[in-house]
């Protein structure tokens, strides 16, 4: 059988954005396996902000203008993304906002910000890299340390691989055309970057210390969702238009100086309105809950906090058939461990989180590039078959992101960015104005 350089487990943005580092490198015997069995538009839009960026680009260029390519597109579209995104307290006023423009961030932090679908990251990501590299219809389920290399084993089955945790829908997937299938593939090296329900994680830390440890944790909060609601009066829609939306096409109310109260995001989409409520619910609330017990949800919510009486019609109307919700899970950075043996992390299987800072995919990028740079590293001086130097470079692609990880994860779940202009900006320089160290792939 042959042996692959690496084999990158996840056709995600992170596994696909290592793949093409990888190659700009010059390591090509390399290999992406997805379980998908049909790419396909799922997910959600990702917001991706310099620091994101910038690791794109110093990934591979090509990768980067791809993505500006398509948000520049959209901008060109009649029904354009907002150009802002305001913070208001609970009585309407301004507490902070942030221009969406690519070039007010350029100009600031040294790099855009963009917003694209994850389908359409995926899809630039992947037609950069050849046909070949990435194999879908294998779910991995098992990986084992063999003599110099790591064994991979997947299957092609007709089990449907919903991730409860990661999207908020995940669309129809057809039966695949062959039989159950089993496959295996073996590698000098094992990037995992198969999202926030990582079977390899899973695998890792069943053998290394609490298993518990390899299993998303219930981060506390949720999100409770409504796509859209047309059905509202005039006077009611103009209300809410003139005191929420009056500068742009999305906004956040709250109480934002405490971290476990909750926010309503509303966004304005043609003639509708629509939210995602984000709040500290307990799991068990919204067990097996859809339709208008979510609903119900939402209205106590808002209620039990003292939003203002516009916003509690506006929620009361909600159609119980728009409604979704989702709980966000976490992989906390302290404690854990993001390699073993032959195998690292990388991306959401390694420090998954809720989406409140928009760090997900801009994290795993920054990861991406520090694991490309260690690789090539390991493949320069020709250190495939030298476990120690193998553990010496995931083990510096672990110092430097794990404490950076921490502080994102401690942004994300207080929230204290948002909190204040002033912190917002102390945040916004520490986060976004990093640049790469070539010596290690980090962003500094
Ligand atoms: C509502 C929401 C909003 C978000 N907004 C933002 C944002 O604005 N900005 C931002 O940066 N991030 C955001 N995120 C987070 C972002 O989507 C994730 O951080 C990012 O997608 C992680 O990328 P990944 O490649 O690590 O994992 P994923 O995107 O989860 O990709 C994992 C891939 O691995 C595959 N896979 C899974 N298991 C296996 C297996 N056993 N075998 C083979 N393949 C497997 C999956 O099919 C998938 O293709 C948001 C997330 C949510 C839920």
């Amino acid at each position: 059988m042959n042996i692959y350089d690496v084999v990158i487990v996840g056709a995600g943005p992170v596994g696909l954005a290592t793949a093409l580092g990888l190659r700009q490198r010059g390591i090509e015997n390399i290999l992406v396996v997805d379980q998908t069995r049909a790419f396909r538009r799922v997910g959600q839009v990702v917001d991706l902000l310099p620091n994101g960026l910038k690791a794109v680009k110093y990934i591979d260029s090509n990768a980067y203008e791809a993505v500006k390519k398509i948000y520049f597109s959209l901008q060109k579209q009649p029904s354009k993304p907002s150009s802002v995104w305001v913070y208001k307290d609970l009585q309407g006023n301004n507490v902070h906002s942030t221009s969406l423009s690519f070039d007010y961030w350029f100009e600031k932090y040294g790099e855009g910000r963009v917003s694209v679908a994850w389908y359409d990251l995926q899809t630039a990501l992947r037609q950069l890299l050849p046909e070949n590299i990435v194999v879908i219809n294998n779910r991995c389920i098992d990986i084992q340390e063999e003599d110099n290399c790591v064994r991979i084993n997947c299957v092609s089955d007709a089990t449907v691989n919903i991730n409860p945790y990661a999207y908020w829908e995940e669309g129809n997937l057809e039966a695949p055309s062959q039989q159950f299938k089993t496959q295996s593939f073996r590698a000098k090296l094992v990037v995992a970057a198969d999202g926030i329900n990582s079977t390899v994680r899973k695998v890792i830390y069943k053998n290394i210390s609490d298993s518990a440890l390899g299993e998303p944790e219930y981060s506390g909060f949720a999100a409770v969702f409504c796509s859209e609601i047309t059905e509202i009066s005039n006077q009611l829609k103009t209300q809410i238009e003139e005191k929420y939306l009056n500068e742009g096409f999305i906004s956040t109310i709250g109480n934002h100086a405490v971290t476990e109260q909750p926010r309503l995001m509303l966004f304005r989409r043609d003639d509708s309105i629509g939210y995602i409520l984000h709040s500290a619910l307990p799991l068990k609330v919204l067990e097996n809950k859809s339709g208008t017990s979510l609903v119900e949800i939402t209205s106590q919510e808002v209620e039990k906090v003292g939003f203002p009486l516009e916003l509690k019609q506006l929620v009361n109307l909600s159609p119980a058939v728009k409604m979704q919700q989702r709980p966000y899970y976490i992989h906390h950075a302290t404690n854990s461990t993001w390699s073993k043996g032959r195998t690292v992390l990388v991306g959401d299987a390694a420090h998954g989180m809720p989406p409140f800072m928009a760090q997900g995919a801009n994290q795993g990028f920054e990861d991406a590039l520090a694991i490309t740079t260690q690789i090539t590293n390991i493949a320069q001086n020709n250190n495939w078959d030298n476990i120690q130097a193998i553990t010496q470079c995931f083990q510096t692609y672990e110092k430097y992101r794990r404490p950076f990880m921490e502080y994102i994860q401690h942004a994300t779940l207080t929230r204290f960015p948002l909190s204040s202009e002033k912190l917002s900006q102390e945040y916004s320089q520490k986060v976004y104005s990093r640049n790469l160290d070539s010596t290690t792939g980090v962003m500094l």
